[in-house]
């Protein structure tokens, strides 16, 4: 694995290995736990409650710097990391987020604000303005060559949870009201 930039000071950072792979950042918590059985699961919509910020992705001009500004300060959706919590600890957790990588750091610090559990954390690249649909396509295929086997999806997209059942991963929807 190829150490880049891990954060530095109050973060977590000691514990931490970022890559570039398949064309996406991905982050993971050493020491790595074995691949094999897996849930993942998206960021915005999922487990970060971003409602009070989606408005800047409204209308003709998405404002995504705003949009990403505030990330930091989303609230937990308490299901979801019930959720998380509740699952078998012998399943890997993938973070599967459409975020850019330059907002890692705040969000490797919203995830250990909130203990929230996870292995490895997949964003894009900075620069990488494909749909998200096709960024978690691209992502679902590099996880299963990594070695995962991932058992359950959950995603708020209802293009990206098409996507990913076609690619045979098995996805539950989550309503975000994002995309309504
Ligand atoms: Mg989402």
């Amino acid at each position: 694995m190829r150490e880049v930039a891990a954060p530095s000071g109050e973060t977590p950072g000691d514990q931490l290995v970022t890559e570039e792979r398949a064309g996406a950042l991905w982050t993971w918590r050493t020491p790595v736990r074995g691949l094999g059985p897996a849930t993942v699961f998206d960021l915005d919509g999922v487990l970060s409650d971003g409602s009070a910020r989606h408005h800047h992705l409204q209308g003709p001009n998405p404002d995504w710097e705003s949009f990403l500004a505030g990330v930091g300060e989303d609230p937990v959706i308490e299901e979801v990391a019930s959720l998380l919590a509740l699952l078998d600890p012998s399943l890997a957790v993938v973070l599967l987020t459409g975020r850019p990588a330059r907002v890692r750091d705040v969000t490797l610090e919203w995830l250990l604000r909130n203990q929230l559990r996870w292995d490895l954390l997949v964003m894009r690249r900075d620069g990488d303005y494909r749909p998200a649909s096709h960024f978690k396509q691209d992502a679902a295929r590099a996880l299963r060559n990594e070695g995962f086997e991932v058992k359950l999806c959950f995603e708020d997209d209802k293009r990206t949870v098409e996507i990913l059942r076609q690619a045979g991963l098995p996805t539950m929807y989550v309503h975000s009201g994002y995309y309504d």
